[in-house]
């Protein structure tokens, strides 16, 4: 059921409130000055209940959540760094992180009457929110790519998705954006260009990873996210902030946004936030040429930034990780050679404790094996 201090939405830029609503078309406000900013959920001021709130209390779903955190001492020595610890994504019912948006999502699909969820994906979250809806009890459409792995496409058959396949990025999310209009479709992901982020709600879900990574290893110092828009980096540093001003934690944990090429490293130096800024890789879950305002302010507001990993150093790293046991999508790996970069030039100190979020594993990647 809906949380009832949940108010609406709020700018994530100028804080002026909405009302809850399925379209995520962004700040009208900051719009209107040439600026697209999402929104994010906004809530009453709790007194002394849960360290978190959560949009629906309890909300839908299939067990998503509560991963292990999986501590990696021996990679932390070779990395020289205090503590090393795996956040193990892969460990969702559909095997990464996206389950737990897409639970939220469902939640709210069903309390506003949904019949349909609708999003963009090449990959986990086409597979995530299929399974979820079909739990649900609900249609789904996925736009993707023509290139989309065999083993997907089963999947989102066998789940009754409805694929739709397009050329671009521009191409999936105008779809998306048509199907938006439509009485009963909800869509899960962006759509708009320039990008804003996936829906409000959705990246609420997660918010209990920093609960969870306090819980079981205390406060990182750092955290490494793989990220092509940033909802799971803003989700995370939400939670940490919440936590923050409920006194749990002292601290805000440095959030490090891994990409594949330069994009947010591009707009932290100075780039349009609104610029496209293309490039190649077989990271696949973190590809695409935008950068959004919800990324860059998970980067600047956590004290932490980006760090640009190409596909040789991240299948470098990928090579350690399944050395240690590890199976990780490329992106994931990523994160291991961002460390080893952050650390050089001691952005990262040898006393600290670092989180790696592990969003995926191997099997999940279309570029699995890696060339010998
Ligand atoms: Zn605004």
């Amino acid at each position: 059921m809906r949380n009832p201090r949940l108010q609406g939405l709020q700018c994530l830029r100028c804080d002026t409130h909405y009302p809850l609503a399925l379209a995520n078309d962004g700040c009208p406000a900051c719009r209107a000055i040439g600026v697209h900013v999402g929104l994010r959920a906004s809530y009453l001021p709790e007194g002394g209940g849960p360290p978190l709130q959560m949009p629906y209390e309890p909300g839908f779903t299939l067990g998503e959540g509560g991963t292990p955190l999986r501590d990696m001492p021996a990679l932390a020595r070779q990395f020289d760094v205090a503590g090393l610890a795996l956040k193990d994504e892969s460990q969702n019912p559909t095997g990464s992180h996206k389950d737990r948006m897409t639970a939220v999502g469902v939640a709210q699909a069903l309390d506003f009457g949904a019949h349909t969820l609708v999003l963009a994906s090449s990959g986990n979250a086409a597979v995530s929110a299929a399974y979820y809806a079909w739990a649900a009890g609900l249609g789904c459409e996925v736009a993707t790519y023509g290139g989309l792995p065999a083993a997907y496409a089963r999947q989102l058959d066998a789940l009754g998705a409805r694929r739709r396949v397009f050329s671009d990025n521009a191409g999936r999310w105008a779809f998306v954006h048509e199907r938006s209009q439509h009485e009963g479709f909800f869509a899960l992901t962006n759509y708009r260009l320039p990008a804003l982020g996936s829906a409000p709600l959705g990246i609420e879900g997660y918010k209990p990873i920093a609960l969870e990574c306090v819980a079981d290893g205390g406060v990182p110092d750092h955290v490494l996210v793989p990220t092509a828009r940033g909802d799971l980096a803003w989700g995370i540093h939400a939670g940490f902030r919440e936590l923050l001003a409920a006194g749990r934690i002292a601290r805000l944990p440095r959030l490090w946004l891994v990409e594949p090429f330069p994009r947010l490293s591009r707009v932290l130096a100075g780039g349009a936030l609104d610029g496209a800024y293309p490039g190649h890789t077989a990271q696949f879950s973190t590809a695409g040429a935008t950068v959004t305002y919800l990324q860059w302010q998970a980067a600047t507001a956590s004290g932490g930034g980006a760090v640009v990993v190409g596909d040789d150093e991240a299948r470098a790293a990928r090579r350690m990780l399944t050395a240690a046991g590890i199976s990780a999508e490329l992106c994931a790996a990523a994160g291991l050679d961002a460390l080893r970069q952050l650390r050089a030039r001691n952005a990262i100190g040898r006393e600290a404790k670092v989180v790696l979020m592990l969003t995926a594993g191997a099997a999940r990647d279309p570029s699995w094996p890696d060339p010998a």
